[in-house]
């Protein structure tokens, strides 16, 4: 029953009929129509109307290694046609999985030799809660419950992820967070420091971490979790200071370090893991989205020495688990997508190359007078739009919100054929780490002209 005949409006009005979208104004959508995505090659998408467009977000920070990629598509079809599904549950386990399970201990930090498999980053993060309460019951301290998040992170969308993320949109729906996860203020300079250096800031916001363990008892504190760079907040680079002092807080009252690897693992930030690149050693992290390119979805928990001692020495049965824990082909692509990364070295060229490279022409929109703070790390980068910059402020005055600046900039990055997205007025990329300076140019060139409209239009309506 091939539909593929059909135009774009007969796609939008199926769509708007049947399809309820993750985080949509279901009724605002319906009445705009859906951009229908119909293919793609390396970093570009193609519309159903035939236009093109740069992918400046990698899907959903996931395509790392860019659209086509032939070999994982292979695999795909290759480990479907001969065994595409097998549990894990009951004593069995299927090939693709031991052996990225055997990947996964090769490029992960020292200590990482185990992992648990999940179908998302959201059932890692479930797991994530599973297993630290697990780990503390293990250890005779049931009343070690609390986890620790911050306002403005992201974990995902189940009822454990939204908890532990700080989203207030969120937590404003379905009665979040559930019990026992608390939650301090974000590292954002621009928004929190601007007063003080960003290291002296980092000091600083790494201390709401002390005051909240004191104010809840050390003793009811179980675990601290973060994104390395918060990912969907912002691309919000920490400063340099802030997560080796965090290490030093959770050494001190002995409490787990979770590293919400989702979008830092796997080359994002150049190194394989976001806590290499930051300075820190956690005991677990959770992982999704670039582990197979987006390509399949998989995700899990990396469970780092000290807490996999004790879940396997002492645990007994742990009852947790999910029908695709280990789903063959699934694991089958991550091995392709892992073996693509470490053969063609994508982690050394964002590293080395690619990474400093889109840092430096990154830096050089802070000569727009829209821009009033960027930052990068690795393959993820922001900018700030504001108003009014001065020689005394730089960093200029932000826009009242409920202009939606950001929106409109994001307007005109859709018009030029550019995925940048808005995350209230700081415009964000998270493009493929297999890009190349060539087209960095290329999209730095739609990224300028987006702001050149986006001045225009408030210029013109006044708004500067
Ligand atoms: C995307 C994301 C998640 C959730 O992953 P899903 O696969 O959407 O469930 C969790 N943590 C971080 C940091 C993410 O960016």
């Amino acid at each position: 029953m091939s539909k593929s005949n059909r135009t774009t409006q007969e796609w939008q009005a199926a769509d708007a009929r049947h399809f309820l979208h993750p985080f949509t104004d279901f009724k605002g959508l319906a009445a705009k129509g859906s951009r229908i995505i119909s293919k793609a090659d390396n970093i570009y998408l193609w519309d159903s109307e035939g236009h093109k467009i740069l992918d400046g977000m990698s899907g959903l920070w996931c395509v790392n290694v860019g659209y086509g990629q032939q070999s994982l598509i292979e695999a795909a079809a290759k480990q479907m046609a001969e065994l595409p599904f097998y549990n894990a549950f009951f004593q069995t386990a299927t090939m693709p999985a031991i052996e990225l399970a055997e990947v996964l201990a090769e490029i992960s930090p020292p200590g990482f030799e185990h992992v648990f498999f999940t179908g998302s980053g959201s059932e890692g993060n479930d797991t994530i809660v599973r297993m630290v309460r697990r780990y503390w019951d293990l250890k005779g301290s049931p009343e070690r419950q609390i986890i620790i998040g911050r306002i403005n992170g992201y974990h995902g969308s189940t009822m454990a992820g939204a908890s532990l993320g700080g989203m207030s949109g969120m937590h404003a729906q379905g009665g979040l967070p559930i019990p026992n996860i608390s939650h301090i203020e974000q590292p954002h300079w621009f928004e929190h420091g601007q007063d003080m250096s960003r290291e002296d800031f980092g000091l600083k916001a790494a201390g709401w971490l002390e005051e909240k363990i004191l104010a809840l008892g050390a003793d009811k504190v179980a675990a601290f979790i973060g994104e390395p760079v918060q990912g969907a907040g912002g691309v919000i680079v920490p400063p340099s200071t802030y997560w080796p002092e965090i290490q030093r807080i959770c050494d001190k009252y002995g409490i787990l370090l979770v590293s919400d690897e989702v979008i830092c693992g796997f080359g994002r930030t150049g190194n394989w893991f976001g806590c290499e690149t930051m300075g820190f050693k956690p005991d677990l992290m959770t992982f999704a989205k670039g582990v197979s390119s987006g390509y399949i979805p998989l995700g899990g928990v990396l469970v780092g020495a000290r807490v996999a001692k004790v879940l396997i020495e002492e645990g007994g049965e742990f009852n947790h688990g999910f029908t695709y824990s280990g789903h063959p082909t699934a694991c089958a692509v991550a091995l392709a997508n892992l073996k693509l990364l470490r053969e063609q070295h994508v982690v050394e060229h964002v590293r080395d190359d690619i990474g400093p490279y889109l840092a430096q022409r990154f830096a050089e929109l802070n000569e727009h007078p829209l821009v009033g703070e960027t930052q990068s790390c690795g393959m993820m980068a922001a900018l700030q739009l504001v108003k009014g910059k001065t020689p005394d402020k730089p960093t200029g005055t932000a826009f009242a919100s409920e202009l939606e600046v950001g929106m409109i900039c994001r307007k005109y990055c859709f018009a030029n054929g550019l995925i940048m997205r808005a995350v209230g007025d700081r415009m964000i990329v998270a493009p493929p780490l297999v890009m190349t300076r060539t087209q960095i140019d290329e999209m730095m060139g739609l990224i300028r002209r987006c702001l050149d409209q986006t001045w225009e239009e408030l210029s013109q309506s006044g708004l500067l």
